[in-house]
């Protein structure tokens, strides 16, 4: 295989939940020529940037951006903001990472498990956090292995109720696809990455921390280097990273974010929400035509960004991916241990209810041929 494609499909075609479809005029804004990370052009990109993003990340608070993918922001949430143990709410293959990495980072964590599939309710978090054990929850929003959407408004209620608890939210498949209102809901960490609804090319990671997650880093010796939130937020006060940014990758971010903010952040959360919505109706339509296919999420707990599906009998979600395939279109299988049993849309970034449309009819074809 060689490393440049030389003859791209035109945009529309590529509906994995990440890395999303990037638009050429988004990866151009990459073929610019390097500038320096101290010099005034780099300030001016990030002076650029920042007023921006904050309107996509509701808040009035920095946004970091790590030269990370969205994994190293969640560690980072952990090393800064979690002090001695960690509730981890689980619900599928991302929020159970969360908890792993807790525990890796030398904290203890416990896993409060539902099935995967099933969201949390704020009525489980009180219970657990009525134990009085715990000083940070971590979540997922937009459960990306199972197409569910954690009530993160109500969760963070429940939290901020608990005291001096901090929530720590995994948003990478929500965040500029699905509703976040980081400080409305006083999320006091909340991260995502830029290869999901961002629809950037993947290498980049987003965070906010509240001023009391801040506080938290302050007092905490062992919060690392590499995503030390005190050294974001010295730096961003010049318009500055404490490391080499991501140079093209701001380059295309600045783009992106421009047209995000042309397109309307709220804007962006109801064309998410139609693309989610046609999705569902075009499985019953199937179940009428004798096809039947499941949306795994349950009703009301469903992500505007992905789906996961299990397909009609006789097929897998390596079969469904081939198939797709074939008639140009890429879809994903399940993720880990749901490869098999499901394969998922991801409709979000920068496609469509036209675009997506397309690739339910190219899908209808397969199970009905
Ligand atoms: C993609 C994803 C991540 C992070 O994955 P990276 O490969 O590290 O970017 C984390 N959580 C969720 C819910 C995701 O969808």
């Amino acid at each position: 295989m060689s490393a440049k494609k030389s003859n791209p499909a035109p945009f529309g075609r590529f509906f994995l939940p990440g890395p999303t479809e990037v638009k050429p005029a988004v990866l151009e804004a990459m073929l610019q020529p390097m500038i320096g990370h101290r010099v005034p052009e780099m300030e001016d990109l990030m002076g650029h940037i920042q007023p921006r993003i904050r309107q996509l990340f509701r808040t009035e608070r920095p946004v970091y951006i790590f030269p990370a993918s969205g994994t190293g922001a969640m560690e980072a949430g952990l090393r800064n903001g979690a002090r001695r143990r960690v509730l981890s709410l689980v619900n599928g293959a991302f929020s159970e990472r969360f908890y792993r990495i807790a525990l890796a980072t030398g904290l203890k964590a416990d896993a409060l498990e539902v099935e995967w599939g099933q969201a949390h309710t704020a009525d489980m978090l009180d219970g657990a956090l009525k134990r009085g054990i715990y000083d940070a929850v971590t979540v997922c929003h937009s459960e990306t292995s199972t197409g569910v959407l954690n009530p993160i408004d109500e969760l963070a209620d429940v939290t901020r109720a608990a005291g001096d608890v901090a929530l720590l939210v995994d948003s990478v498949s929500g965040m500029a696809g699905a509703p976040v209102e980081t400080d409305a809901w006083g999320l006091d960490w909340v991260l995502t990455g830029s290869q999901k609804a961002m629809a950037l090319p993947p290498g980049l990671a987003f965070g906010v921390a509240q001023e009391g997650l801040l506080e938290r880093a302050r007092n905490k010796a062992d919060r690392g280097v590499y995503f030390d939130f005190l050294e974001y937020e010295k730096n961003l006060l010049k318009n500055q990273t404490p490391n080499t940014p991501a140079v093209s990758l701001m380059f295309a971010l600045a783009v992106q974010l421009d047209a995000m903010m042309e397109e309307g952040v709220e804007r962006r959360w109801e064309r998410h929400a139609a693309m989610a919505r046609r999705t569902w109706a075009w499985v019953d339509e199937l179940a009428e035509k004798g096809v039947k296919l499941e949306i795994m999420a349950p009703e009301g707990a469903r992500s505007p960004t992905v789906s996961a599906i299990r397909p009609p009998a006789g097929w897998t979600g390596p079969k469904v991916v081939a198939a797709a395939q074939e008639r140009g279109f890429s879809v994903a299988t399940g993720y880990g241990m749901l490869r098999e049993e499901t394969f998922r849309i991801g409709h979000m970034g920068d496609h469509t209810v036209d675009g997506l449309e397309a690739l339910l009819g190219a899908l209808t074809e397969v199970f009905t041929a």
